[in-house]
């Protein structure tokens, strides 16, 4: 699957990158949620993997932004959280958020998260 990795920690997107890589997909990556409503213009993207806290334009904007284009409304997200996020993770889940993967995360959790989320 193709991925798009959207998180404004480098350290966040390289660990998501080499899980994800190592699982055999191919992953894109965002800084931010402007950088990935770019991206999706031209890369094919399966699913998103999405950080809440983030400049110009955070998580829950995108998934705004998201649900209001039809040509990515469908995509499936996943909204990378900590655990004091717990507002924002209901209105991550009423604006179509597929599911939550908590931040520090394993490997192997956050591959069978995405897997048994799809
Ligand atoms: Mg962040």
């Amino acid at each position: 699957m193709n991925f798009l990795s959207v998180d404004d920690s480098s350290t966040m997107r390289k660990i998501i990158s080499l899980a994800l890589k190592g699982a055999g997909h191919t992953v894109v990556e965002a800084e931010n949620g402007k950088q990935a409503l770019e991206t999706l213009k031209t890369a094919k993207v399966d699913c998103i993997l999405l950080d809440i806290n983030m400049p110009e334009m955070n998580g829950i904007e995108f998934l705004k932004a998201r649900k209001s284009d039809p040509s990515i409304a469908s995509l499936p997200v996943f909204v990378l959280t900590t655990q004091d996020e717990e507002s924002l993770k209901a209105e991550a889940m009423s604006l179509g958020a597929k599911g939550f993967i908590v931040k520090p995360f394993q490997k192997e959790a956050l591959l069978s998260a995405i897997s048994s989320g799809i």
